[in-house]
């Protein structure tokens, strides 16, 4: 049984004030999330990550970073490593995510770095995947999607199944208000666990894999019904405490 994951990407959102003044009113909502049965996961940006910490701690929500750099310390201006985020507190990590692959040229070799970089610190990365609309509609989002997770694991181990966490992410699906129906997201969500069973034996069935793309608290049910899906990264709606806690309610499919 994988315990959900639902973890909230604030993008460059919010400042220390609004990302504390976020957690009050979370805080209560997430009804005693180190002994419920989701795992919450909150990504600041970089600067409310050292507040952040102080205001949830004991609250079992996890912190996680949206970025890093796979080399250790040196000459890389405006970068932050892996030492750093321990520093913070951040038990997770995104790598991967379609905005830094096309907006920054992440490759995969270079996320595939950040990833194993990260578990040797004990962070745990949250590694994103996802084919374009072009991609989906000349019928190769299997191919791009394995190729791009094959490329992104190089080196990357699962542990028992907790050391890693997937995202399936269709990119024409992030930030749209179009998710992909809980049947499509299924079928890929359930490749790239065939896909983790060839790469980690026996382990596969414990890895997490999140659907990130447009989930609101009006689809979760649906969505996390899915045999495949086991929680969701959420952008736009994880800006709002109220529906982000709604999510992660959503989200306890024994509960819910
Ligand atoms: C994301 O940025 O990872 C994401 C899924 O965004 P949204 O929920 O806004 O589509």
């Amino acid at each position: 049984m994988r315990r959900p994951i639902v973890t909230a990407n604030w993008k460059m959102q919010k400042t220390t004030d609004e990302a504390l003044a976020f957690a009050e009113v979370l805080l209560p909502l997430a009804a005693a999330p180190e002994s419920g049965p989701v795992d919450v996961v909150i990504a600041p940006p970089f600067t409310c990550l050292d507040r952040l910490q102080i205001a949830i701690a004991g609250s079992g929500i996890d912190l996680a970073a949206q970025n890093v750099h796979p080399e250790p310390a040196g000459a890389f201006t405006g970068e932050i490593s892996v030492d750093m985020l321990r520093d913070l507190g951040c038990r997770y990590t995104i790598v991967g995510h379609s905005e830094r692959r096309a907006l920054f040229g992440e490759t995969n070799e270079f996320v595939a770095r950040k990833a194993v970089a990260l578990q040797e610190a004990g962070i745990r990365p949250i590694l994103c995947v996802g084919e374009s609309l072009e991609e989906r509609e000349a019928g190769r989002t299997l191919e791009v999607v394995g190729a791009s997770l094959a490329e992104s694991l190089a080196n990357v181990s699962a542990g028992a199944g907790e050391a890693l966490v997937i995202a399936y992410e269709p990119v024409w699906a992030i930030g749209t208000g179009k998710t992909a129906t809980p049947e499509i997201a299924q079928e890929v969500h359930h490749f790239i666990r065939e896909q983790l069973e060839k790469r980690y034996p026996g382990v596969a069935d414990s890895i997490r894999i999140q659907y990130g793309g447009s989930v609101k608290p009006e689809n979760t049910r649906e969505l996390m019904a899915q045999p495949d899906i086991d929680g969701a990264l959420v952008g736009g709606a994880s800006l709002d405490a109220a529906s982000f806690a709604q999510i992660v309610r959503r989200s306890d499919q024994e509960n819910s």
